[in-house]
């Protein structure tokens, strides 16, 4: 009856997992109007005992291994320790690791077994992309910002499709979309939209390796509306969102779900979730329908544990900014909130950087994708940005920044970032006594505050924002003049993506860094970063790069010395 669910569960599911790893079997407890139903996968003896063992803490209230499963399932050698010790062990179950694997296999199957099939393939190539020859196409290429693609499937290599370049090459099919470009008042496709369309729309999984700024959230967007609103089950039987788009920060989440409303397409209903949000009203919001959901993976993993929101109707899926959402610790829940998507959907990932780690990700929750890059894949900062550097101290920061900010024009806007929150406290209120109108923005404000420091900030009521590293991305404010690193990112790669905030849509921007000697570790790196994107390099830190070269130098020295000194082992 319904009303043991909870005691067979037991408390925080430890009656349930009890049972399912003692018997290797899957157990699923489906809720019914009286009366639930319990599934057991597993061979036929295990799924006896775990019946049993069911049974059992009905009859007990708890659960309790030695009294519901026998020893026949168990290692005898397991049982007593070597040689004369006569100890006794506790007597370890024997896990049949074939046959595990085997019924995971077969539970997957039959977890996604109800499921309409999807469809991902809606692209009818425009004769003008298909007479493009591969000589056109590459120059296409090259000329714009060097787009490069490859095809990450194991064995052959299918062809990369032509470039998109008008809007009407990748949606001469969806008038309403092409009304809603026209409106917008853009001209031609982003070099990522143009390479990125004729994939997607393809059905192709798609990594995107490109910055804020490239015209990346409508590269997926787009292709995303019209595979939701293109499947052969009407959106109101498929019990849930179409769409899911993860991002890191809520700030990325909130701009996203802006340009999804600027495009609605079909009267789509999209929302957000991000922690720090209301939660009841998500949670109703979510019960009313949607078919996108824009979240953040902290607070969408929460409501997914307490089934306030369904993800298998999830058909297509964004990752955005992935490195970014690694980066803040999120793969668990990243793991979690996919676990309940099914397998077949259409994946797209994006990320501004391309590691180790960001390719493991891929290979995992990715199929057969191809990848598009915009540039290089090494790090390249902007060039549309004068890169500034100033070899300073701690204490001298103070008085630079005051200079700066005072000698901006009235026309300009500067992003101040810094390293902690209560850097941005301090540095805020010291500007503010001094009569320098500034707002913050870092983690531990209200949100209602953060989202007031950014509308002031957007609108030009206050020209200078001073945050962490929570703003450096996704942060869409095209008419940054100046961003100041007052304190330097924790890497590189951080470095490129502040810089990124000024130098957008056209415009050209200016970046002031000052590095002291605590970050005289990335200056090697930084150099090269400034040497790639044709920027002057100050004396003050190639000298700085190399005393920290010959520091780390002295240091090795210094511990092999060390090593010969010590008194040679004895082998036996
Ligand atoms: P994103 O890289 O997605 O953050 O986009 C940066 C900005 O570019 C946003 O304000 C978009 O509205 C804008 N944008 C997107 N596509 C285009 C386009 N084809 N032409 C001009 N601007 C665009």
């Amino acid at each position: 009856r319904n009303n043991m669910i909870g005691a067979v569960i037991g408390r925080g599911g430890s009656n349930i997992k009890g049972i399912q790893s003692m018997t290797n079997t899957k157990i699923q407890i489906i809720k019914g109007d009286s009366e639930a139903e319990v599934k057991i996968f597993g061979s036929k003896e295990m799924k006896e005992k775990a019946r049993a063992a069911i049974e059992a803490v009905k009859r007990e209230g708890s659960y309790n291994p030695e009294s519901t499963v026998d020893n026949a399932a168990s290692q005898p050698s397991a049982g007593r320790a070597w040689g004369t010790d006569t100890i006794d062990r506790k007597v370890r179950p024997f896990i049949d690791w074939d046959q595990v694997r085997a019924g995971a296999a077969d539970w997957e199957k039959r977890k996604w077994a109800d499921l309409a099939p999807v469809q991902k393939n809606f692209y009818v190539e425009s004769k003008a992309t298909s007479s493009m020859s591969q000589v056109q196409a590459d120059i296409w290429r090259k000329d714009n910002f060097n787009i490069t693609c490859d095809d990450l499937k194991d064995g052959g290599k299918r062809s990369i499709p032509n470039p998109t370049c008008q809007f009407e090459d990748a949606f001469q099919s969806y008038p309403d979309l092409m009304k809603k470009l026209q409106k917008a008042g853009f001209q031609k496709p982003t070099p990522i939209q143009s390479q990125a369309w004729p994939i997607i729309l393809q059905g192709i999984d798609l990594i995107g390796v490109a910055q804020t700024g490239t015209g990346k959230t409508l590269s997926y967007l787009l292709p995303g509306v019209i595979h939701i609103d293109s499947q052969p089950t009407p959106r109101e039987q498929r019990g849930g969102p179409g769409m899911l788009v993860l991002t890191p920060t809520r700030e990325l989440a909130l701009q996203v779900e802006q340009e999804c409303s600027k495009y609605s397409y079909k009267c789509l209903k999209s929302i957000c979730i991000y922690g720090g949000g209301n939660r009841k009203q998500q949670i109703k919001d979510i019960a009313k329908g949607t078919d996108i959901i824009i979240a953040t993976p902290g607070r969408l993993n929460d409501l997914q544990m307490s089934n306030a929101v369904n993800l298998r109707s999830i058909t297509y899926l964004v990752l955005d900014e992935a490195d970014k959402m690694l980066d803040m610790g999120f793969e668990l829940q990243l793991m979690k909130i996919l676990s309940d998507v099914r397998p077949d959907r259409q994946t797209i990932m994006t990320s501004a950087t391309w590691p180790d780690t960001i390719r493991r990700l891929a290979q995992t929750y990715l199929k057969d994708p191809m990848i598009v890059y915009v540039g290089t894949l090494d790090l390249v900062a902007v060039n549309t940005v004068k890169q500034n550097v100033i070899v300073t101290t701690e204490e001298e920061k103070q008085s630079l920044i005051q200079e700066f900010l005072q000698n901006l024009s009235p026309t300009d806007k500067a992003i101040v970032f810094v390293s902690r929150k209560l850097v941005a406290d301090d540095l805020s209120s010291n500007l503010s006594i001094q009569g320098l109108r500034v707002q913050s923005l870092h983690g531990d404000r209200e949100q209602s505050e953060r989202e007031q420091a950014l509308d002031d900030f957007k609108s030009g009521q206050v020209k200078i924002l001073i945050s962490t590293d929570l703003a450096s991305r996704g942060l869409n404010v095209n008419d940054v003049t100046h961003v100041y690193n007052y304190d330097f990112p924790r890497n590189v790669e951080e470095y490129v993506h502040r810089v990124g905030r000024t130098g957008r849509a056209g415009k050209t921007g200016i970046s002031v860094t000052l590095m002291t000697k605590n970050d005289w570790k990335t200056a090697p790196e930084l150099i090269k970063i400034l040497e790639r994107s044709n920027q002057s390099v100050p004396e003050a830190l190639v000298t700085m790069a190399q005393q920290y070269k010959s520091n780390k130098q002295k240091k090795n020295a210094g511990k092999k010395s060390k090593l010969f000194q010590q008194k040679p082992k004895e082998f036996h």
